[in-house]
């Protein structure tokens, strides 16, 4: 079994985005601009953000955070995002999710720019990456997607069963896997057997926010399991959507929770912003 190491692919990432911040500032005098909007006390968000804007720092780019309570207005919200497409010093926004109940994040996730939508979620990079043109896609799918190939996983033609189909996972996921030529089956909590699914896979990529829910008799002799995961339990620890001590025993390789796909997501984060400043000009 080879353990999908995420927390080192994403250093190395990191360094190379770290390298072409330095070159942007030299040859073009550009520093690449993140805009996080942060709305109420989540914890999990919060500390999401902090890692984001930390990581931000690491690379060498420019990043402003805006928190505001959760009694904010959607008006608010739009005028602050708008506020932020105009900014030249900003190539990306980001709307840390969720958004408390009264906010429409549909509508909210519209108003920012698509140039600027290095998160992924717009309906017009969601349209290009259905499309397979190139655009803004999805941060933790996409690091998903760098781990296959960092791992020569070849998806051509495997069948891959995607637990989970939410907008910022599962349904970005099963785009990519498609586009990648690999037969692609797409569950959901209204699957009926889900066992029978995973259990054809020659892949598993599961995101669903359900501590262990995957175990050994659902996955395959020699199978690859990518676990998006990431649950808090009551010991306080982090754990993913896959019992990973008996699973891991049956895989050829699979992520861990942490260190797996939850540092690759922030990576490909830098990456967007950078690919987005690399375009100011154009
Ligand atoms: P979500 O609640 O929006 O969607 C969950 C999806 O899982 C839905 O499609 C639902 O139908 C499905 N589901 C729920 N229970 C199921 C079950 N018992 N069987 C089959 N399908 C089931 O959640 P989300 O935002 O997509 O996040 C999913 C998980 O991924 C969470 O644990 C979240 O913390 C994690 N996540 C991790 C990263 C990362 O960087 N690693 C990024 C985003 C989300």
């Amino acid at each position: 079994m080879q353990l999908i190491d995420g927390k080192s692919l994403a250093n190395k990432i990191q360094e190379g985005v770290a390298e072409s911040v330095e070159a942007l500032k030299r040859e073009k005098n550009i520093v690449p601009g993140l805009a996080v909007i942060l709305i109420g006390d989540d914890p999990a968000s919060h500390a999401y953000v902090k890692m984001k804007a930390k990581a931000c720092e690491k690379v060498g780019f420019y990043s402003i955070t805006h928190h505001m309570p959760d009694t904010i207005s959607q008006d608010e919200i739009i005028a602050t995002i708008k506020m932020m497409n105009d900014n030249p010093r900003i190539d990306g926004i980001l709307v840390q999710l969720p958004l408390p109940k009264h906010i429409d994040t549909d509508k909210i996730l519209e108003v920012i720019d698509p140039k600027k939508d290095v998160d992924g979620f717009h309906p017009y990079n969601v349209g290009r990456l259905v499309t397979g043109l190139d655009g803004f896609v999805a941060c933790t799918p996409l690091g998903v997607m760098k781990m296959f190939d960092a791992y020569d996983i070849d998806l051509e033609g495997k069948d891959v069963c995607v637990v989970g189909a939410s907008n910022i996972v599962g349904k970005p996921m099963a785009s990519l896997l498609l586009n990648a030529n690999a037969t692609v089956t797409i569950t959901h909590i209204y699957t009926k057997d889900l066992k029978t699914h995973t259990l054809a896979a020659d892949i598993v990529v599961v995101g669903v926010g359900v501590p262990g829910l995957i175990k050994a008799d659902m996955v395959k002799e020699g199978a690859i399991v990518i676990d998006i995961g990431i649950n808090r339990i009551e010991d306080g620890s982090l754990v993913g959507d896959v019992d990973f001590p008996e699973v891991s025993k049956k895989c050829s390789h699979i992520t861990p929770v942490p260190g797996g796909v939850g540092p690759m997501t922030i990576a490909m984060l830098l990456e967007n912003t950078l690919k987005s400043a690399k375009k100011r000009d154009a």
